[in-house]
């Protein structure tokens, strides 16, 4: 836990609600290599799952192959409208915080548009990682669907996340704001077709 973190705001702004079921359809493929561990990632894509259903996205899991090593490299057989994810296990060291866990590409139209340093999580969280990597997922992908580079004040994608958001995690996912399920709604544009988006936000 570095400094940052302890700083970091110590109001928690990000309720621990409940995530809806239902939504539109987001096939998200993740590469991942042996060291991430089979259960770690499997937790993670839970959370992740639970978190993007607050914003009325349902992730559809494609089988990613392993890519072992922190060389990130997309696979021309994925499809455009698949999100591809590497997590990358080179990067072990450096800031704590959810923001530098990983980053994404929200401007680009395919190949791998979401990367996650894996080392640095599981140096940084160790048993934690799991829920530290489905927060990050969360994260990122929101990123890709909403289509631009910002951060909202409270929900999954704040910035920079306090003590107590680690303490809720551990107790149940952070979800997105309401401004963020609106921007998701507005930006992805299978949500509209589906026609099954929930009114505002999960709190
Ligand atoms: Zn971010």
């Amino acid at each position: 836990m570095t400094t940052k973190w302890a700083v970091a705001l110590a109001i928690l702004t990000a309720a621990c609600g409940k995530s809806q079921e239902n939504g539109a359809v987001l096939k998200v493929q993740l590469h991942s290599g042996p060291q991430a561990g089979l259960s770690t990632v499997s937790h993670a894509k839970a959370i992740a799952a639970q978190i993007l259903a607050s914003a009325g996205v349902r992730v559809d899991w494609m089988t990613g192959k392993n890519r072992p090593g922190a060389v990130a490299v997309a696979d021309p057989a994925v499809a455009a409208d698949m999100l591809e994810i590497m997590l990358d296990e080179g990067v072990t060291t450096g800031e704590s915080g959810l923001d530098v866990m990983g980053y994404a590409l929200p401007f680009q139209s395919k190949g791998v548009r979401v990367h996650v340093f894996m080392g640095r999580i599981r140096a940084s969280y160790g048993t934690y990682s799991d829920v530290v990597l489905g927060h990050v997922l969360a994260h990122e992908i929101g990123h890709v669907l909403e289509g631009v580079a910002r951060h909202s004040s409270s929900g999954v994608l704040k910035a920079q996340f306090s003590v107590q958001d680690l303490r809720c995690m551990a107790i149940h996912p952070v979800v997105f704001a309401p401004e963020d399920v609106s921007m998701i709604q507005a930006h992805f544009p299978a949500l509209a077709a589906a026609g099954t988006v929930p009114d505002g936000g999960s709190h």
